[in-house]
Order: structure tokens, then C-alpha cells, then sequence
């Protein structure tokens, strides 16, 4: 087997794991930024409820002055009751409390039903409340978590760059450069196995006589299609080893 080939086939296995890892390290910010977003939707729904029961309560304040206001008014009416000497006047008198009691009745039903909304704002307030502490702590937990896988991906990062670099010293510089500019024209494979005739890079048939050369491992060839370099591996060599 070239030795040539065979480094770069050890290259292409540490560039692959590097771009796995890179790969994964992008996911990360998303990952996060979806439990963020869980939080800011519980957080969002607790304003509604919040909002909810502060109009309430100022409605309420606003309905209590309204019932004060008309029990006064109608305790100032009572006590000239007695002054009211003409049955007409008295009449009118006694019809003008009826409606003020009236008022006052509806005042109160309506004060009880926004105390009764409020009380139920006031439990939405509660879960959401429970919700918005459970989405804080799961943020995080989760932020522990990633920023922990993190630190495991950069050190093995750091491990294969390292083993790269090593590597790298004994391959010949220009076949390096033809390796880096396969690389990166075809997305981070530059190396790929030859399989039952078949480019496993593209998917290809690789013609018959090719691939006689291919099984040798002892020539840099490209496939035909994608350009990438190609190797023979031997399964049952494998098994042995
Ligand atoms: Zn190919």
C-alpha cells in the first residue's frame, strides 16, 4: 500500500471527526436559544395574566369608589326623608332611593364578579409563575449541560488537531495542498473508499478497469466524477487484524 495513501486516508478520518465536531458545536446555540425560547413564551403568558389581574384591580378600586359615592348619596338622601312634607316630592324621594339601592346592588354584582375574575387571573398568575421557575431552571441546566459538552468537544478537537498536525509532517506538501483544495471543493471528503466499483464519495460506477488499479492502493487516483481520491479496502484483511 502507498504510504502516501495511507496517511491521507488517516488525515481524511481525523478531518472527518473534526468536521462531525465542528458540526455539532453549531447545533449548540440553537439548542439553547429553543430553551430560551420555552421561557419566554411562559414568561410572556405570566404578563398576560399579570396585566389581566392589575386592569381588574384597578377597575375594582374604581367600582369600590363608585359604591361609596352612591351610599353616600344615599345616606345624605335618608336623612332629609323626614323634611319631605308634599306627598309628590316625597314620592320622588322614595323612587330616588329605590334606584340608588338599585345601583348599589349592581355596584356590588359587579365587584364580586371582578373579585371572582381576579381570583381566577390570580391562579394563572401562580402557574405560570411555577412555569416561568421551571423554564429558568431547565435554561440553566441546560446551558450547564451544553456549555460542559462543549468543553468535552473542544478538548478532542484539540486532541485531533494535535494528531493533524503530527500526521501532516510526513505528507508530501504538494499532495497536501491537492488534498485540502479536494476537501474543500468537495464538502470536507477528500478521501473515500471504492467500494464494490462504486464511489462511496459520489456514487459512481468506477470503470472495470480503474478499479483493477484502485484494489493495488499503490496509485493516487481520483474518481472520475467527483474528483475525490479513492482507496481499495480489504474486508478480510481487516478481519485478521
Ligand atoms: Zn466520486
Amino acid at each position: 500500500v502507498n504510504e502516501q495513501l495511507k496517511l491521507l486516508i488517516g488525515l481524511q478520518e481525523i478531518d472527518s471527526r473534526i468536521i462531525e465536531k465542528k458540526r455539532l458545536l453549531k447545533t449548540f446555540p440553537g439548542r439553547l436559544s429553543s430553551l430560551e425560547g420555552s421561557l419566554k413564551s411562559a414568561a410572556s403568558l405570566y404578563e398576560v395574566h399579570k396585566q389581566k389581574y392589575d386592569s381588574m384591580k384597578l377597575k375594582q378600586r374604581q367600582k369600590e369608589k363608585d359604591l361609596e359615592e352612591a351610599q353616600d348619596r344615599i345616606n345624605k338622601l335618608k336623612t332629609r326623608t323626614s323634611e319631605i312634607k308634599d306627598n309628590k316630592a316625597y314620592q320622588a324621594h322614595l323612587k330616588e332611593i329605590e334606584a340608588k339601592e338599585k345601583e348599589i346592588y349592581n355596584i356590588e354584582n359587579e365587584i364580586i364578579s371582578i373579585m371572582e375574575g381576579m381570583e381566577a387571573a390570580g391562579r394563572g398568575i401562580k402557574a405560570e409563575e411555577t412555569k416561568v421557575n421551571e423554564e429558568k431552571k431547565k435554561v440553566e441546566e441546560g446551558k450547564k449541560t451544553i456549555e460542559a459538552e462543549a468543553e468535552i468537544i473542544k478538548s478532542e478537537m484539540e486532541e485531533f488537531n494535535s494528531r493533524r498536525n503530527e500526521l501532516r509532517k510526513s505528507i508530501e506538501g504538494d499532495l497536501y495542498i491537492l488534498y485540502m483544495n479536494i476537501l474543500d471543493a468537495a464538502k470536507g471528503l477528500a478521501v473515500t473508499e471504492a467500494r464494490g466499483e462504486v464511489c462511496l464519495g459520489c456514487n459512481i460506477q468506477i470503470p472495470p478497469q480503474l478499479f483493477l488499479e484502485l484494489r493495488k492502493n499503490e496509485e493516487i487516483i481520483h474518481c472520475p466524477q467527483c474528483r475525490r481520491i479513492l482507496y481499495y479496502k480489504d474486508d478480510s484483511n481487516e478481519e485478521k487484524e
